[in-house]
């Protein structure tokens, strides 16, 4: 019997604010991804594993984890930002 199983992450951007990076100090768009994490049997996807929120620097890259409630805020922000 031949069983080919993994895991495969995929990345959704939830929004895009804007904000001093904690890295390099730029006032410039941090994208909010979140990423899940689903187990995959002959490469199809079946089920989440786990699902993670960070927040990534467009300048540096740099990253920084956020809890789901964190991530929904952002989104909220992110509208509130487009409105003014
Ligand atoms: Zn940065």
């Amino acid at each position: 019997m031949f069983l080919l199983f993994g895991t495969r992450a995929s990345h959704a951007l939830l929004s895009v604010v804007t904000f001093v990076c904690g890295f390099c100090g730029q006032n410039v768009a941090q994208q909010v991804v979140k990423s899940v994490n689903r187990f995959t049997l002959f490469f199809v996807p079946l089920f989440p594993v786990s699902t993670r929120y960070f927040v990534e620097c467009s300048n540096c890259g740099g990253t920084t984890s956020l809890t789901k409630a964190q991530a929904d805020n952002s989104i909220a922000y992110a509208q509130g930002q487009r409105h003014v």
